[in-house]
């Protein structure tokens, strides 16, 4: 029997890392809600609705119906890529701009509403990993299991680092910590649907635990 799975906490935690590693061991469907936030956030500051000094908030939400996003799968690259109004966008919504922009848009109700509606149709009756912020909170507060991430902002911000290194992008390792520090606070304060655990989530700290424990842990968890 199936059952959905909800992995939350700050950024650059590793919860897509191992939310993809599990999906694929259970053979279960993997939804990287992150990215459909980013994509929102791309989409509008292609059409200056947004920069780091503005946000044109009812502009955005009168183009919310114009603002179509799907994932597709990628069996090369073995995880669904996320698609806006029929664009592959998984490289631009990557990119330390949109990181700077993504929690001003993801702040308003309006934007959750859609996404959160779309997350919880997605969900249905599949067995799924979906990791966000608001997971088992407000998408699926009835999953049946729950985690909630946490290290140092410093190990966040490495691992963020070291993947847009990777990726091609110039970035200090300060630049990275400050936006990972941004987004916590916008995330954690925010009216809507702040970030916070939830009651009966599970806490995992991965600064004191390798990437294999964690897996195992979670994997046992999961099957029981
Ligand atoms: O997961 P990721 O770091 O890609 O998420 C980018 C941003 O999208 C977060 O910092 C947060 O502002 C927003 N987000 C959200 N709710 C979710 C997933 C992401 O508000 N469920």
């Amino acid at each position: 029997n199936k059952i959905t799975i909800a992995i939350d906490g700050f950024s650059s935690t590793g919860k897509s890392t191992l939310a993809k590693q599990l999906a694929k061991e259970l053979g279960y469907v993997y939804v990287d809600t992150g990215a459909m936030y980013r994509a929102v956030a791309y989409f509008a500051s292609q059409h200056n609705l947004v920069s780091e000094t503005h946000l044109d908030r009812e502009k955005l939400i009168a183009q919310l119906s114009n603002i179509n996003l799907r994932f597709q799968f990628n069996a090369t690259l073995g995880f669904a890529e996320m698609y806006l109004n029929n664009e592959n966008v998984e490289n631009p919504i990557r990119t330390i701009a949109v990181s700077r922009l993504v929690s001003k848009v993801a702040e308003i109700s309006e934007v959750r509403a859609k996404l959160v509606e779309q997350q919880q149709e997605m969900g249905k009756g599949k067995g799924i990993v979906m990791d966000g912020r608001d997971i088992g909170t407000v998408v699926f507060p009835d999953a049946e299991l729950k985690l909630f991430m946490t290290s140092s902002a410093n190990t966040r911000a490495q691992r963020r680092f070291d993947e847009l290194i990777e990726n091609g992008q110039r970035v200090t390792f300060e630049e990275v910590l400050e936006n990972v520090q941004q987004r916590d606070h916008i995330d954690t304060n925010r009216a809507d649907s702040p970030l916070v655990k939830a009651t009966d989530a599970i806490e995992i700290d991965n600064s004191t635990m390798s990437k294999k424990e964690q897996f195992d842990l979670v994997l046992k968890l999961a099957q029981d």
